[in-house]
């Protein structure tokens, strides 16, 4: 399928696009402002995701966002995140974006040199660059994460992770400095049926190991832990390959089970028709989380 692109007229001599634009030979589409695509409504979020199709912006007044409560800070006493990318490559029928985002086509910012600007004022703080996207799943359009080890080497204050399920490890630079952390979402294949378009169990241990050998500093998120039919078995078999095919000693693990504001689960389910979204949760202060998630968390801890 060939690729389509909508860009913002004054995104069009920006670096990023010229370089997208040379590499995919896409047909282009030019636009006043990215919310005439993205924030139309009753577009069709599933089938835009199955469309090879980006919008190219350029984003004005970049500030970064205080970092969610569901997430660690890492001990940091500042947690922002950044959003170069708003949308996923991939379509993870558990992921809140879908309850939160009007389309389903990712909105690139090219002006990267600016957000990289702006981090360089940040002080003391654990930076998310890649939260409510996966930017290394974009790695292969363009070097995104290049630009952010550049910065961490200078910037030792700040600890830059990049969150991915991505296997696009080869696409990245060697010996970044370990302010610079990569951490893989795993699960087991019984739960990355659900995580559509991402790549399986197998590729991103493999792109783990890649980027051990690189010089990475890596972490594991097993989370979302999902509650799938025969949960222990599942994560007993899913924690056992692991321990089989890494060196699980030496690499941090956090876990997390489900959990999600209620409107946007109630938005989700519009999107979803899955064992997930529609998993009779338990509500309390606005959130649907598991019942039993501290049983859920304890069993995993077991395991490891
Ligand atoms: S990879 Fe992350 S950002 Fe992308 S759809 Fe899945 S949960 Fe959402």
């Amino acid at each position: 399928m060939s690729m389509v692109i909508y860009i913002e007229k004054a995104a069009k001599n920006s670096k990023l696009a010229k370089h997208i634009i040379k590499k995919f030979n896409p047909k282009v589409i030019e636009i006043n402002h990215y919310k005439e695509i993205f924030n139309r409504s009753k577009q069709n979020f599933n089938f835009q995701k199955n469309q090879n199709r980006l919008i190219l912006a350029k984003k004005d007044n970049i500030s970064f966002y205080k970092g969610s409560k569901f997430c660690s800070n890492r001990g940091y006493p500042n947690f922002y995140y950044s959003t170069q990318i708003l949308g996923c490559i991939y379509n993870c029928q558990y992921c809140y974006l879908g309850g939160i985002y009007p389309s389903g086509y990712p909105v690139i910012f090219v002006n990267e040199d600016e957000f990289i600007q702006k981090a360089k004022e940040l002080k003391d703080t654990f930076l998310a660059i890649s939260y409510e996207s996966d930017l290394l799943a974009f790695e292969g359009i363009y070097p995104f994460h290049k630009k952010w080890i550049e910065l961490a080497k200078e910037k030792k204050d700040i600890l830059i992770e990049s969150r991915t399920k991505s296997a696009n490890t080869s696409k990245l630079p060697k010996n970044p400095p370990s302010n610079f952390l990569l951490t893989f979402s795993l699960s087991p294949n019984e739960v990355t049926k659900f995580e559509k378009k991402a790549p399986s169990l197998e590729k991103r241990v493999k792109a783990i190991k890649e980027a051990i050998s690189k010089g990475y500093r890596v972490e594991i998120a097993i989370d979302p832990i999902i509650k799938v039919d025969n949960f222990k078995e599942v994560y007993k078999n899913f924690i056992n390959y692991l321990k089989k095919e890494l060196p699980l000693l030496d690499i941090p693990i956090e876990i997390g089970t489900f959990r999600m504001n209620k409107d946007f689960l109630k938005k989700l389910r519009k999107i979803h028709l899955s064992e997930v979204t529609y998993y009779p949760y338990e509500i309390k202060n606005n959130e649907a989380r598991y019942k039993d998630e501290k049983e859920l968390i304890d069993f995993i801890k077991g395991l490891l």
